[in-house]
């Protein structure tokens, strides 16, 4: 049976506040506050895994066991099929530098490589999102999401985070980087998720 959250705030396992203001827009509805992992001053916990589930369970246990309240962790991505998956769990780190992030070098990079390999279009690619939420007893419930599309160049839009841009979802004209943000909240990968995590809020 799945365990039901009933509190009314919940600790989100991120650092990212790009993740963080989306997670919170889409909880708001709900009636349920967020508070962040780096509110709490966690550390950021290395994340080791192969894929998405290892990373969110990493992420969301370490926090409920730090603080000892429920933890949601979010673990995403963007997995194109012509790179055989890439940068899939490496999203993140394709935009590292040493002063920062930078997402134009990692969309750039998916170009070049989409190129290099000369990949037919559609470039067909999917955003995934793993949210799972712990307890600090160690239960962990999963919720996976998917938002079909392709990689499109230039880059286009400027709303949203990450790899936004270069984002076309399956049946849109507009990319995640043009489209508002209520618009990318209704349909994302992440509101995918969101949509199997609500029934074990118990909302
Ligand atoms: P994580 O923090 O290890 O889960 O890294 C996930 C990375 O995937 C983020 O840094 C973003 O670059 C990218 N990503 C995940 N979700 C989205 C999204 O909705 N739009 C754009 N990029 C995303």
């Amino acid at each position: 049976m799945m365990r039901k959250f009933t509190g009314d705030t919940l600790l989100v396992a991120t650092h990212n506040q790009g993740k963080l203001e989306e997670i919170a827009h889409l909880l708001d509805p709900l009636g349920i506050a967020v508070t962040s992992a780096k509110d709490h001053g966690l550390p950021e916990p290395a994340e080791t895994g192969t894929t998405f589930v290892e990373n969110a369970r990493i992420k969301a246990h370490a926090a409920a066991k730090a603080t000892g309240l429920p933890a949601l962790s979010d673990d995403s991505g963007i997995v194109i099929d012509a790179l055989d998956g890439a940068p899939g769990v490496y999203t993140a780190d394709w935009a590292e530098t040493p002063t920062g992030r930078d997402f134009v070098m990692a969309m750039t990079r998916a170009h070049d490589e989409l190129e290099k390999v000369g990949a037919p279009f559609p470039r067909t690619a999917r955003f995934c999102c793993t949210l799972v939420l712990a307890w600090p007893d160690g239960h962990d419930e999963v919720f996976p999401g998917v938002m079909e599309g392709e990689i499109v160049w230039p880059m286009r839009g400027d709303q949203g985070h990450g790899y936004d841009p270069i984002f076309q979802p399956a049946g849109y004209t507009l990319t995640f980087g043009e489209m508002d943000r209520w618009e990318k909240n209704r349909i994302s990968h992440r509101a995918d998720a969101f949509r199997k995590l609500v029934a074990a809020l118990g909302r």
